[in-house]
């Protein structure tokens, strides 16, 4: 645990240093693993619209199929109605097969018609289908290169990045938990991810903003914890930085 201000200040130089350093290996990443999950939401879009068009197509081609079989029910009956035609006893009884022929007619009339609107609809979607699957393989493509370069800069940094975060739970626990929760939701608001800064010349290190005079020589006393008034990082003095850089950062 801290004993005294300067080495509360110095536990947290500490810890920033080492937050920074992880920072840094989470920069070199980038927006890699962002755009890699980005890719693979585009791909399950398409492989769904895939699957969705093939189905559309199966169900067309059902749907022919129960056309076809319609079209030959409705000719075997008009085959039957003509033969019991040779056999009529009257007009009335010819009229009457005459008219289910017609019917049955027209039923295969419909049934032809929309078959080829059944297979109109096929030729599209199966275009619609080819250029889904370029998009599909294009996306798989761009993915496998992309989870490729990613692999290769965590495969270089996992064991950097395994270690520092070792060496931050360590010296975190060096740092009284309200100071910590301090300093770590500084962190969180600040872009650079700087929660913990020195003056630069007269200024503070983070925002640049100039610092009382008074301040200064509270800085250099090592007092009291000061913040910055303009962004509200921590400021300490800069020896504070030397100094854990001279006694090397805990292992
Ligand atoms: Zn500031």
């Amino acid at each position: 645990m801290e004993n005294t201000i300067t080495d509360r200040l110095k536990a947290l130089t500490t810890l920033q240093v080492l937050d920074s350093k992880l920072d840094e290996i989470h920069r070199l990443r980038g927006s890699l693993p962002e755009e890699v999950s980005d890719l693979e939401d585009d791909l399950e879009g398409f492989e769904t619209r895939k699957r969705r068009i093939e189905e559309e197509i199966k169900s067309l081609n059902n749907d022919i199929k129960e056309r076809k079989a319609r079209i030959e029910e409705f000719s075997g009956q008009i085959k039957k109605y003509e033969e019991q035609q040779m056999n009529v006893k009257n007009n009335r009884e010819f009229d009457a097969l005459r008219k289910e022929i017609e019917y049955a007619n027209l039923e295969i009339l419909t049934s032809e018609k929309k078959i080829r609107q059944y297979q109109d609809q096929i030729e599209q979607k199966k275009e619609l289908l080819e250029q889904t699957t370029l998009q599909v393989d294009d996306k798989k493509r761009e993915l496998e290169e992309k989870k490729k370069e990613l692999e290769v800069i965590i495969s270089d940094t996992m064991a950097e990045e395994e270690k520092l975060n070792k060496r931050i739970e360590a010296a975190a626990k060096h740092v009284e938990a309200r100071h910590l929760n301090g300093y770590r939701k500084i962190r969180q608001n600040m872009r650079n991810g700087l929660a913990v800064v020195s003056t630069d010349r007269l200024a503070c290190g983070g925002c640049f903003s100039i610092i009382p005079p008074q301040m200064h020589i509270e800085l250099k006393q090592r007092s009291r914890m000061i913040y910055c008034e303009n962004c509200g990082r921590i400021l300490v003095d800069e020896s504070f930085f030397n100094e854990v850089e001279e006694e090397g950062l805990p292992a």
